[in-house]
């Protein structure tokens, strides 16, 4: 069969991830929507992996990679047009061979049929370990009667290996649609910024800007939120992962946002913090100015040979040297990084992956457990931020109750890198000159 079109990049990406599997079997299922409550459901989103080799949205599809002549197969829900009058159009194993090009197609049902022989003599079998809690039990079945077939001339992979060893080699360098999407998730996400920009105003409530964020993601086609958004108003932004969005918004605080779109399978992740009156002022300004300098050393740290925990250094550096400069932190610079004083107000890490998941999959460290060097078409978060915590008594009263975080998203390039988020403002002039321009005003 003839592939074209939009499949033709997964015929690539199946290919390439075939040549890693040697002589393994990879499974990789699409799964399905968790159950909300009762008999309604969460939306489905198929896992990353699926998505990523096939392009399809099949719930409860399964993709075969390697391990008999073509080296792939693809089980999906057989066509059947009452169930689909209830509960949503399916694609059958005809659509699903004409989509993806993928010539072994057929029904789920004969997926358990086939499982044993398409084990059967090889070295190993992978699958997603994090995920995957009805395909595991269905393997090890299989790999008991191969074994007990053993004196019939069947022969049981002797490993199962977690998925993500592969598959976290394989999204870690962005092929260009990975990129086109990941560029388009970032578009829509800072376009939904902007506009939400419109509703931060003293009175307010987070969940007012919230909407206005989400809404525009959707409006733009893109699926949703890539993860649940922050949108965190005065000591909110102090809880790392505050996901309430009800809080109401105060004239003198900052606004916290962290959210981004979900584009073609792709998680944009960005972090802006606002004014709410409009202006940076104060103590919010001096902390802010901080976070700033951080966040462009990490940026400018950010090329091909470096590693995360450099990037890492560089921003804690900065941030001390500012910790210092406001008193928030007493002794030297050295000695606050040293002694980890810094990490009262900076507890976390300042880069993760980014990709079809928004903590995406690929090691961190080498197989001798080294922090990996960056490498082109890498794309990962830079991310620093300062909280004060509210009811903190040993710092000064001004200081108190104020988090700031401020996020891009960066691609390593041949020699340094391009930080994709970049049209969303982030000096404090060009900041407040977009909450302007937002409101209308
Ligand atoms: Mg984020
Ligand atoms: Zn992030």
């Amino acid at each position: 069969m003839s592939t074209s079109g939009a499949s033709e990049i997964h015929v690539h990406r199946r290919d390439r991830v075939r040549k890693r599997l040697a002589d393994g079997v990879l499974l990789v299922s699409a799964g399905r929507p968790p159950v909300r409550s009762r008999d309604t459901h969460y939306p489905f989103r198929p896992g990353s992996d699926f998505y990523y080799l096939t392009g399809l949205a099949e719930p409860e599809g399964i993709l075969v990679l390697g391990g008999f002549p073509g080296g792939e197969a693809l089980f999906v829900r057989p066509r059947d047009p009452e169930v689909e009058t209830w509960d949503g159009r399916r694609i059958g194993p005809e659509g699903a061979r004409a989509r993806t090009g993928i010539e072994r197609t057929a029904a789920l049902e004969a997926f358990e049929e086939v499982l044993d022989d398409l084990l059967d003599g090889r070295d190993a079998v992978y699958v997603e370990l994090e995920r995957d809690d009805e395909l595991l039990p269905e393997v090890l079945e299989s790999l008991g009667r191969l074994r007990r077939g053993e004196r019939n001339g069947r022969r049981a992979p002797s490993r199962i290996v977690d998925a993500r060893t592969v598959m976290g080699e394989e999204r870690l360098r962005k092929d260009a649609a990975a990129l086109a999407a990941l560029r388009r998730a970032v578009d829509v996400t800072v376009a939904a910024h902007h506009r939400a920009l419109a509703a931060v105003r003293p009175g307010g409530r987070e969940y007012e800007v919230q909407a206005e964020l989400e809404a525009a993601f959707r409006r733009a086609g893109a699926s949703g939120p890539a993860y649940g958004s922050i949108v965190a108003a005065g000591p909110n932004a102090t809880i790392l992962h505050y996901v309430e969005n009800t809080g109401p918004l105060e004239a003198g605080a900052l606004l916290l946002i962290d959210a981004g779109a979900e584009y073609d399978g792709m998680a944009a992740d960005l972090t802006r913090t606002y004014p709410i009156s409009g202006t940076f002022e104060g103590p919010a300004r001096e902390l802010y100015e901080v976070v700033l300098r951080a966040n462009e050393a990490g940026i400018a740290a950010t090329r091909p040979g470096v590693t995360i925990d450099d990037i890492h250094a560089e921003v804690v550096r900065v941030l001390a040297e500012g910790l210092v400069d406001l008193g928030l932190c007493s002794g030297g610079v050295d000695e606050v990084i040293e002694t980890g004083a810094y990490r009262r107000y900076y507890m976390h890490r300042t880069s993760h992956w980014l990709g079809a998941d928004v903590h995406d999959v690929g090691a961190y460290v080498t197989e001798d457990g080294a922090p990996r060097p960056l490498e082109p078409e890498f794309v990962l978060t830079v991310e620093p931020g300062l909280y004060v915590a509210e009811g903190d008594a040993s710092v000064p009263e001004a200081f108190r109750g104020i988090g700031i975080r401020i996020e891009d998203d960066v691609r390593v390039t041949a020699d340094g890198c391009e930080v994709l988020t970049a049209a969303a403002p982030k000096r404090p002039d060009d900041v407040e000159a977009w909450i302007r321009d937002a409101r209308g005003a």
